[in-house]
Formats: C-alpha cells, sequence, structure tokens
C-alpha cells in the first residue's frame, strides 16, 4: 500500500454533499475564523452570540443568532470562548441537551485549573457530549490558510460517536484529527501550546554550560597564561580562534552525549535481565530529546565548518606564514618536509570531512519529512550504524589533530591540557562500551532481553 495513503485518507472529506449546520457560541477571533474556514468548507454556520446585530467582521453567509436560537440549529456546537464565561451555559441545559459541545480552549498557565476546560464544561452541562479540539490550531493561521505548521488537531472525548463527528469537521478543513482518547486527556491537550520548546530545555542549557565552560577554560590557558609568562598579547584570539576551539570540543561532546544514553540503557538491560523495568526518570528524559541534542551538535560542527574556512584569510596566520619564509630566507635554511605531517595533516582533515558529512546527513534524516519517508529499519540504520561511524570519525579527526602533541608534558599549562583532549573523554568511553556492549555475548544476551526474554523476573513491573 502507498505509504502516504493514510495522509491522504485523513485529509479526504467525506463524501457527503451535505453537511450539517455548525453552531459557533462566540463571535470572537476563534469564531469567526473557523466559521469562515467552515463555510469555505461548505458547513452552514450560523453564530450564536450576545448581540444579534451583523458586523461586517462576520463571514459572510453566516447566521447569527442568540445562543438559544443558535442552539436549536444545530447538533455541534463550538463553543469559541474563554472558560471563565462558561457559566452562561448552566440556564440553556434543556436546549443542549444530547448535544455535541466542542471545547477549543486555552489557559494562560500550564495546569491553570485543578480540571480541564473541557472537564468543567462537561460538568456545568452533563447531559451534552463534550469534545476537547482545536485549541492548538491559531485563528490567524485559520484565517490566512497558513497551516502547513500544524496540521495536526488533537481530540479527546469520552463519547466516540461525538468524537467522530468532531474529526469528519477537522478532516474538512484540511486538518488532520489525531485521536488522544477519552477527556482525562484534555488537560494535556490543553498544556500542548503553552510549552516552551520542552524537548529543548536541556539541550539547550547544556550546550551553554560547555560553551562557557570551554570558553573560560581555553581564555585561561591561551590568553591570560602567555600574556602572564610570556608578555604576549593574544586577546584577538576571542574573535576566532577561541570560538573555533570551542565549537568542535561542544559538538564532539554533545555527538557522544546522543549515543550514551543508549549504552547507559543497555547496561541496565543486562544488569537488571528484563526490558519489562522502567528506566530511571533522568535517563527517559535524556533520551527523548536526543534529537535536539544531535541538532545542536551539527549546528557547532557547522560553525567550526565556517571558522576554519576562514583560517587562511587570517591576519595573523597570513603574518606568521610570511614571517616563517623570511625567518628561514634570513637564516639561509628551509624546513625539510616531513611525510609524517603530511599524513596527519591530511587524514586528520580527511576523517573531519567525512564525519562532517554524515553528521550532516544524520541532521537531515531526522527532519521529519525525510524521516515520514524512510522505514523503520532504515532510520535505525541510519541513527544508530552511520551515528557511531560519525562518533567514530569525529573522535579519530580529534585525535588526529593532536597528533605527536597529544598528551604531551610540553602542551600542558597550568597543568591544562588543550580542550580538546577533554572532549575525548566522553566520546572515547561511548565507543569503548558501545565496543564491548557489540561482542557476541553480551549482543546475543541483550537481543534476548529486548525480546521479551527476562532473566531476572522480579525487576519487572
Ligand atoms: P475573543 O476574541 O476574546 O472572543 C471570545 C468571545 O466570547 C467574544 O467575542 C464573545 O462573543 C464571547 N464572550 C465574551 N464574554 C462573554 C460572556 N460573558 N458570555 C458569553 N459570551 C462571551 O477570544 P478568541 O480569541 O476568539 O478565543 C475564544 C476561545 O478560543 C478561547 O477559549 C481561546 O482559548 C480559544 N482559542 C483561541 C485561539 C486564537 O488563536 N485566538 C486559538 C486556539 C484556541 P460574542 O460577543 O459573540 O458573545
Amino acid at each position: 500500500m502507498n505509504k502516504n495513503s493514510s495522509n491522504i485518507m485523513a485529509l479526504a472529506p467525506k463524501a457527503s454533499n451535505k453537511r450539517e449546520t455548525v453552531c459557533i457560541f462566540g463571535t470572537g477571533d476563534f469564531g469567526r475564523a473557523l466559521g469562515h474556514k467552515l463555510i469555505q468548507s461548505g458547513y452552514p454556520i450560523v453564530f450564536g452570540s450576545r448581540s444579534t446585530q451583523l458586523s461586517s467582521l462576520i463571514p459572510k453567509g453566516a447566521e447569527v443568532l442568540s445562543h438559544a436560537e443558535a442552539a436549536q440549529k444545530a447538533a455541534i456546537i463550538i463553543i469559541a470562548m474563554q472558560r471563565q464565561h462558561y457559566d452562561f451555559l448552566t440556564p440553556l441545559e434543556e436546549i443542549l441537551r444530547g448535544k455535541v459541545l466542542v471545547d477549543v480552549s486555552n489557559n494562560l498557565k500550564i495546569n491553570q485549573y485543578p480540571e480541564s476546560n473541557a472537564k468543567y464544561l462537561a460538568q456545568l452541562v452533563p447531559s451534552t457530549r463534550v469534545v476537547k479540539a482545536f485549541n492548538t490550531v491559531s485563528a490567524w493561521a485559520l484565517q490566512s490558510g497558513t497551516l502547513d505548521a500544524s496540521r495536526q488537531v488533537f481530540v479527546c472525548g469520552d463519547d466516540m460517536e461525538a468524537k467522530q463527528m468532531v474529526m469528519d469537521i477537522v478532516r474538512a478543513v484540511g486538518l488532520t484529527p489525531l485521536d488522544q482518547g477519552s477527556l482525562s486527556a484534555a488537560q494535556e491537550i490543553e498544556n500542548y501550546p503553552l510549552q516552551l520548546f520542552p524537548m529543548w530545555k536541556f539541550p539547550i542549557f547544556l550546550s551553554l554550560g560547555l560553551t562557557a565552560f570551554f570558553f573560560f577554560y581555553c581564555l585561561i590557558r591561551d590568553i591570560i597564561y602567555p600574556y602572564v609568562y610570556e608578555n604576549k598579547d593574544y586577546s584577538f584570539f576571542l574573535a576566532i580562534s577561541i570560538p573555533n576551539r570551542i565549537c568542535p570540543v561542544v559538538a564532539l561532546i554533545l555527538l557522544a552525549l546522543v549515543y550514551l544514553p543508549g549504552v547507559l540503557a543497555a547496561i541496565i538491560q543486562l544488569y537488571r535481565g528484563t526490558k519489562y523495568s522502567r528506566f530511571p526518570d533522568w535517563l527517559d528524559k535524556w533520551m527523548l530529546c536526543r534529537k535536539q541534542l544531535g541538532l545542536i551538535a551539527l549546528a557547532f560542527a557547522f560553525l567550526h565548518v565556517f571558522y576554519t574556512l576562514v583560517i587562511p584569510i587570517r591576519y595573523y596566520v597570513r603574518w606568521r606564514n610570511e614571517d616563517g619564509i623570511i625567518t628561514q630566507a634570513l637564516n639561509n635554511k628551509t624546513n625539510p618536509f616531513s611525510n609524517t605531517y603530511g599524513w596527519l595533516s591530511d587524514s586528520y582533515l580527511a576523517l573531519g570531512i567525512l564525519g562532517f558529512f554524515l553528521f550532516v546527513l544524520l541532521g537531515i534524516t531526522s527532519l521529519p519529512s525525510v524521516s515520514n519517508n524512510v522505514n523503520w529499519r532504515e532510520f535505525r540504520f541510519v541513527q544508530s550504524k552511520l551515528g557511531y561511524l560519525t562518533l567514530i570519525l569525529c573522535t579519530a579527526h580529534t585525535l588526529v589533530y593532536g597528533g605527536n602533541r597529544f598528551l604531551s608534558p610540553s602542551s600542558y599549562r597550568w597543568y591544562l591540557p588543550d580542550a580538546y583532549i577533554l572532549s575525548l573523554i566522553v566520546p572515547c568511553i561511548v565507543l569503548v562500551v558501545k565496543f564491548v556492549l557489540i561482542s557476541p555475548y553480551l549482543d546475543r544476551q541483550l537481543t534476548r532481553i529486548r525480546q521479551g526474554w527476562e532473566r531476572n523476573p522480579q525487576y519487572s513491573e
């Protein structure tokens, strides 16, 4: 079957020419925008309002009546008003009996009320069938037709038939309904639009923390130390040299941190001998934000590439090269060509180029438009196998960069090694542990555990 056929079906309106009238309570921004969209989709619309006067803002073709009159004309009523005004519905209970009420409301704060707005509505008018929907779509997006960013509409409710009727409307306006279950899910759905990049917080704070740490580390080693001991002012390193030290270091550590939780999870499963026990919360949260960690790592890698590309045009570099040539000429001495350095320099660059290429490939495959078009096995192959290969290449790039200076005592300043040496700690740990985990004995154990075999059933929950 065509992979996209389910989406096409999800977007296809119900094959019927006659649309049922939909009532909207409230002629505010959202009520009008949704009314406009529904009229375009062929639904007769009647607004229930405190003022029955037709204003120029009301979508053409819609009627505006009192709440009681409007409610009598439709089986579905969309409540497009704030929760604090819901109590005016109680006196209308008899007219609303058995009707489907669609709660579209949002709050100003996460978990603002003890119960969700939809639950509150259901308690106020218990003889109705309440469905939560549309709250994640903005009035502006409905009005302007720019619904590409979020076509998904989360729908929940206790009455299956009512939910189905609302989902048909969602499809008819070109959106995709996602059934989230019973009305108990409403609180979570109401919290969605209030969350600020929930998956990005930890990766962003972590990368800022690492950047700050390595900034001060490099400042001490590369600017303050030469100033104190050699009386040399290298403060201009702050513009390019130090950022170009921080970016690859942070990129490599973050990339390793994408794979570290997987390795830890495998160790926990091996130790517990079962997959039926929950991971600690911190590990669960860490695993959920691996994609964001990887994308931030990629951003740092991009910056490293840009900073590296400008190296030949830097005044300091040009001056140092010219100075080297003049010194050789004055001393009538040429530096012999070193094949070892040739190899080190070329392999360091080649490993960096290949590592960066695979890193970009990983980033591209994590985009929803691409990942939706590969199957689970293909996705895992790219993210896991190619991911580890990227980590190996980037770690090797850093190791070879050190070349014969690597761990040399003369490169320490105030007992501090070069920043790139610190950046190798986490990737090397991840790679060594992964290497141990793929040994045939442990790999077999892990595969059996992941297929449901239990060595220690006492750990399963
Ligand atoms: P709005 O522009 O302030 O409109 C609210 C409407 O509620 C008013 O136009 C009014 O309609 C009615 N109303 C106000 N006080 C009332 C009262 N005391 N009794 C009865 N009706 C009253 O708000 P909105 O932006 O359209 O938002 C409406 C609902 O949609 C809210 O719950 C909001 O959280 C939700 N929502 C909005 C958006 C958005 O982008 N705006 C997106 C998703 C969800 P009448 O004058 O016709 O009576």
